[in-house]
């Protein structure tokens, strides 16, 4: 494995980069005026078509991070021209794979856009469940260049003859820990058995737990290696805040109106949580929207669009919005619910502070939380001051005590899950528990 060496701080343009005029016009007119540092140390290994594997802080600019060179290496193959789609039978030539149905749909927008000056010449497919796979079927026919897919539509198109991969030249597994981690180990692996085994493969994501590193090693042919991470370079603030058992609503409450945050995130542990907590809130004057795997994909889409355009203020979800998602300068996230998971953790807070804003994200831990909010420090490597709230503060000898009585939390029982995932571990050597413990497959 080769480590990248490029300095983070090296002013490079994207023209000294090497991206072609019709890119370097468009991000001019998004106003990227120079590449983030995951962008200059990663673009030039990509556009080389070497293999890689890239951590970097989550709203650090990956997706254009592998769609510029894709794309520039589409355009390049066809000679700027648009081909006839009937030559191109139901192939694919670039394929990426992302753990939710919204990823799927914003890294296809983010292509889409990307490509506005290539005329036409580059086509771009999203395809993800819960939503009419005819659709999909149509967009598909002719084949497609980029293909961005979550893998169970994607392993549905395939068996209905919708799609080929035998002629995929590059592979990208967005959000990759969570990719291979044990939710989508069958589909993942049946995909992968489908592709050509001469490819490029990019591997992204925020955060790359240790045994998910020597799982991607099997992947991964001579990989650059471009670990970015770095809490000093971050705009985004954590806070702690300790609050007595059963205060968590009034505080968010309380929070969310002495602050007037103009948008808050708040994640939940699960489902039903969302909508209980939203009715909890509307009783003390605040409107709360809500975001879930049991929403229709109309009402998911609804929601967030209407959260990302400022007409929902305060958004109630589940981890499934915890990955990927791009809401300009969201300025708090709260997790009212620790996540099981300390690389959750990372990706929600990521909700905030993108893109060098300034971001804020606040936990609400109380008596039960505290052993596990330790572990989430802990593999996280960060250590946050307990915090109290005036008007809210607690008494923490007496909460010192209720921490020493009280256990570290376990993982959810009662829905077999458990047991059949720990089956699946067994199958599944080197995979971290860190990284399926109460992880739900959220698409
Ligand atoms: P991502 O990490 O790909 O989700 O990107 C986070 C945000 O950064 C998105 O809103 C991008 O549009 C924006 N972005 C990506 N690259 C740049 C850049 N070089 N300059 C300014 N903004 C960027």
């Amino acid at each position: 494995m080769t480590s990248a060496t490029t300095s983070t701080n090296q002013a490079v343009t994207f023209t000294e980069l090497g991206l072609i005029p019709p890119l370097l016009a468009r991000l001019t007119e998004l106003e990227y005026h120079q590449p983030t540092p995951i962008q200059a140390q990663a673009l030039p290994s990509i556009l080389k078509g070497r293999d890689l594997i890239a951590g970097a802080n989550t709203g650090s600019g990956k997706t254009a991070t592998f769609a510029l060179p894709l794309l520039q290496e589409v355009f390049s193959q066809q000679n700027g021209k648009k081909p006839a789609r009937a030559d191109k039978g139901n192939f694919v030539s670039k394929l990426i794979l992302v753990p939710t149905r919204e990823l799927a749909k914003q890294v296809a927008d983010s292509i889409k856009s990307y490509a506005v000056h290539f005329n036409g010449a580059i086509k771009t497919v999203a395809v993800f469940g819960g939503v009419s796979v005819n659709t999909q079927m149509q967009a598909l026919r002719g084949g497609t260049d980029i293909l961005v897919a979550t893998p169970g539509r994607l392993l549905d198109l395939i068996s209905s003859n919708a799609i080929k991969l035998d002629k995929v030249q590059s592979l990208v597994l967005d959000e990759a820990d969570r990719m291979l981690s044990l939710g989508f180990t069958e589909e993942i692996s049946q995909l992968l058995a489908l592709l050509p085994k001469q490819k490029q493969t990019l591997l992204f994501s925020a955060t790359f737990p240790e045994q998910v590193q020597s799982l991607t090693q099997s992947l991964l042919n001579d990989p650059v290696e471009i670990q970015l991470q770095s809490s000093d370079a971050s705009t985004l603030v954590q806070r702690v805040f300790t609050v007595n058992q059963g205060e968590k609503t009034a505080v968010v409450a309380h929070l969310i109106m002495k602050n007037q945050w103009r948008q808050a995130l708040i994640f939940v542990n699960a489902k039903h949580h969302c909508e209980h907590l939203a009715e909890k809130l509307a009783k003390r004057g605040i409107s709360a929207a809500v975001f879930h795997g049991d929403k229709g994909q109309s009402e998911r889409t609804r929601v967030l669009d209407g959260f990302k355009s400022g007409d929902i203020d305060v958004l109630i979800a589940t981890d499934i919005a915890a990955r990927g998602l791009d809401i300009e300068k969201l300025p708090v996230v709260i997790n009212f619910n620790l996540p099981r998971s300390p690389s959750d953790y990372m990706h929600r807070i990521g909700r905030s502070g993108r893109a060098g804003e300034v971001g804020l994200a606040i936990s609400l831990i109380d008596h039960e939380d505290y052993h596990h909010f330790k572990i989430i420090e802990k593999k996280n490597k960060i250590r946050l001051e307990r915090e109290q709230i005036e008007g809210f503060e607690v008494d923490e000898a007496a909460i010192e005590e209720l921490v020493k009585a009280s256990k570290p939390m376990a993982a959810p029982e009662g829905t077999g899950k458990k047991k059949r995932k720990k089956k699946a571990a067994k199958a599944h050597d080197g995979v971290n528990a860190d990284i399926w413990l109460g992880c739900s497959k959220p698409d």
